[in-house]
């Protein structure tokens, strides 16, 4: 079984700095990690190669030191890493992104014949849960998103069964490989890295690809050129002023409180009062 998981190294986003004059995230001196949902899909990919055996690719589209996140991963257990770098990159959005990303699963399907596609559901920066889906389109594989259980992989007759937590409740999806799967996160737990994996993370090569390598035809949809998203600011919300007003209420005066507390509330939203009185009343 050949299973690609794509990766992205984010930063730290516990401290994430907004550039004061250029509204951009300060990457520089923020220690960066691997996006935290991606390890669900990369722990749900390990799973699958102990029970059927075969690789998993670690792939991910970034500057020289996502190297780093892609070794974090190695040292988990997968099998090769791929790392898509080239300056002509540089400002993707999430279509530049996604078609980076295809091309290059496109070339590792020449070399293996990939079964499955796991992202994670969304990046903690970027944050839109648009490559996944982007990728699987451009594959033209089965998209299934928000998968929260692999039931059964049949690789015989190339089937694959999945349970999708939907809104109100959990679907099963039975379908065909190839497949992309984004992963829900807290689907399963991260193993721990063996002493081996890690020796073999530290030694083995990370292969890195340019544009050519990954097979980019059409260098328009590639970064800046291939991005009609532009991220024209960037800025944390303006905190609330009001404070919540507590207030101490004792058994004996619950009902004035409830009554003052209306008040307050009517008087800075004269109509609620109408429309309570009218519900209240229907
Ligand atoms: C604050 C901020 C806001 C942004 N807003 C937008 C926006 O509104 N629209 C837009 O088009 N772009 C936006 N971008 C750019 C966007 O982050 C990049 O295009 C990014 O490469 C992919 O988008 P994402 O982070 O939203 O990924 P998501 O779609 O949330 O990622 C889903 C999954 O795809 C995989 N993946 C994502 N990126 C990579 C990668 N580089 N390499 C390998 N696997 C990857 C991972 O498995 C990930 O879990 C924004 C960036 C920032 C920092």
């Amino acid at each position: 079984m050949h299973i690609v998981v794509c990766i992205k190294q984010v930063p730290d986003s516990a401290q994430i700095r907004v550039h004061p004059v250029t509204n951009t995230i300060m990457r520089q001196g923020v220690p960066a990690i691997v996006n935290p949902y991606d390890l669900f899909a990369l722990e749900e990919a390990l799973r699958l190669k102990d029970r059927f055996g075969g690789r998993v690719t670690v792939l991910c589209m970034g500057p020289p030191q996502a190297e780093e996140a892609l070794r974090k991963c190695l040292s988990f257990g997968a099998t090769d890493a791929i790392l898509v770098t080239d300056r002509a990159f540089a400002g993707a959005d999430t279509l530049a992104t996604s078609y980076a990303l295809a091309s290059a699963i496109k070339v590792i399907g020449q070399e293996q014949h990939v079964d499955l596609v796991f992202t994670g559901k969304q990046t903690i920066d970027g944050d839109t849960a648009q490559v996944g889906p982007g990728v699987a389109k451009r594959l033209g594989m089965n998209l299934l998103t928000y998968v929260s259980r692999i039931v059964e992989v049949d690789l015989d007759a190339r089937r694959l069964k999945v349970e999708r937590r939907a809104e109100g409740g959990v679907q099963l999806l039975d379908t065909t490989l190839p497949s992309l799967i984004t992963m829900l996160e807290g689907s399963n737990e991260m193993r721990f890295a063996t002493m081996d994996d890690m020796l073999r993370a530290a030694r083995c090569p990370v292969r890195k690809w340019n544009k050519e390598q990954a097979g980019i035809e059409d260098l328009t949809k590639i970064g800046l050129k291939g991005s009609p998203t532009i991220v024209s600011k960037v800025f944390g919300p303006t905190p609330r002023s009001e404070k919540a007003d507590v207030q101490a209420v004792a058994d004996s005066n619950v009902n004035d409180v409830c009554l003052n507390l209306l008040e307050k509330i009517f008087t800075q939203h004269p109509t609620l009062e109408e429309e309570t009185i009218e519900r209240l009343s229907a």
